[in-house]
């Protein structure tokens, strides 16, 4: 038996073996690669390697993809005013449904009181309507919207919403951050216009993701300038040994992605039986399409936080579906947004899969949760402050 189980994979996830490999032998390839000597052109040669297997994962031409220092930079990046399609008017606002990760939510380049929420349902999927509403109220905009959701799992539906924006002018950002390797993806049969991904989901380095285009796009600017490097659309000489981890982490991660999603879906069944047997338990956004890894379960009077300590003394690493900001545990903006029952909000705990989880893991998982879900009828039967 393993001394730990590790079930919060959209947290981050541990380092693939080809990973680590590619990574070690970069190490040793010590040139510069806006050098033009050979040294510097072994390390420029990891880096398009690297670049055409990220293109490869997402459908993108291998041009357009632009590396950052993870997921986040390159969310602030893609959301550029200014972003317009062959000649056409430029994007002056910023539309972003309600459940966004906060480095969307923050607004990129716009002002972050420019921002305009668009709602989800209470499934966690984009209410296409309203969106049709905000859209018309304006001029052309920025729309950000999630492949799929960080805490829920919830897959949203990118084509429908990719269709909405373009006949309304607009422009599409999708943060594919969570759903890279877990489902298929191509930049241009979703409709994206640009698209964001992070290599430390998908088992590669922490600190290294990209920006992708689809063709045509324009007026992306760099954030971060003061050399030529990414074709001048992000200066700095480039993290190599991380880009050539990232390179080989999506290889190995969308080559087995087909298998990894079939066997986690299993799991994650015999996660959710196990779960609901426990009255009164809720899984969130189990009625629409959902990424295979991922489920955000709550039961009324369960405090995640407390939760999450007693699954980490059993030995299980889970996250609570709430945000933890200087200190004080706030309820998930997620599920606010999705109007979740207010007895639940404090309770959501999340469970995330990886390719590496076994049956052993699940039913480890689930002895756990009888124990802790124990503790909580004892305790509320007597009056016991909530756990
Ligand atoms: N977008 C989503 C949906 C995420 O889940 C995350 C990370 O949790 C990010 C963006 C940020 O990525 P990074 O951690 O690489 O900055």
């Amino acid at each position: 038996m393993r001394d730990r189980v590790y079930l919060d994979w959209n947290a981050t996830t541990p380092l693939r073996p080809e990973t680590r490999a590619a990574m070690a032998a970069a190490f040793d390839v010590s040139g510069n690669p806006s050098s033009v000597h050979s040294e510097g052109r072994a390390a420029r040669r990891l880096i398009e390697d690297a670049r055409a297997a990220v293109a490869e994962a997402v459908g993108a031409d291998l041009r357009s993809v632009i590396f950052t220092s993870g997921g986040t930079e390159a969310n602030a990046l893609a959301l550029a005013p200014g972003l317009h399609r062959n000649g056409g008017e430029p994007v002056r606002r910023l539309i972003a449904s309600a459940v966004e990760h906060p480095s969307v939510l923050a607004g990129g380049q716009f002002a972050q009181s420019a921002l305009e929420i668009a709602p989800v349902l209470s499934s966690g999927v984009i209410d296409l309507e309203s969106l049709a509403a905000v859209l018309a109220s304006g001029p052309p905009a920025l729309v950000s919207v999630m492949l799929a959701n960080n805490e829920t799992g919830a897959i949203q539906p990118v084509p429908e919403v990719a269709a909405l924006v373009h006949a309304a002018g607009g422009i599409l950002h999708v943060d594919a951050v969570q759903a890279l390797s877990k489902i298929p993806i191509n930049i241009n049969s979703l409709g994206a216009d640009i698209l964001t991904i992070s290599a430390h989901k998908v088992g590669g380095p922490k600190g290294i993701g990209a920006v992708a285009l689809s063709t045509g796009l324009e007026g992306l600017h760099a954030l971060v300038r003061g050399g030529g490097q990414e074709q001048g659309r992000r200066a700095g000489t480039e993290n190599v040994t991380g880009i050539a981890g990232f390179g080989a982490a999506v290889r190995a991660a969308t080559s087995s992605m087909g298998a990894d999603s079939v066997r986690m879906k299993a799991l994650r069944a015999r996660l959710e039986t196990g779960l609901r047997n426990h009255p009164g338990t809720v899984i969130f956004s189990d009625a629409v399409a959902r990424l295979p890894n991922t489920t955000l379960v709550s039961v009324p009077g369960l405090k995640a936080e407390t939760a999450v300590i007693g699954f980490d003394l059993e030995g299980i690493a889970v996250s609570s579906g709430s945000a933890c900001s200087s200190g004080k545990v706030q309820p998930s903006h997620v599920l606010q947004a999705m109007n979740a029952d207010p007895a639940l909000l404090q309770g959501a705990i999340r469970l995330s899969l990886g390719w590496d989880t076994t049956e052993a893991d699940v039913d480890r998982c689930l002895e756990a949760w009888i124990k802790l879900s124990g503790v909580l009828r004892k305790a509320t039967a007597i009056g016991l402050e909530q756990f």
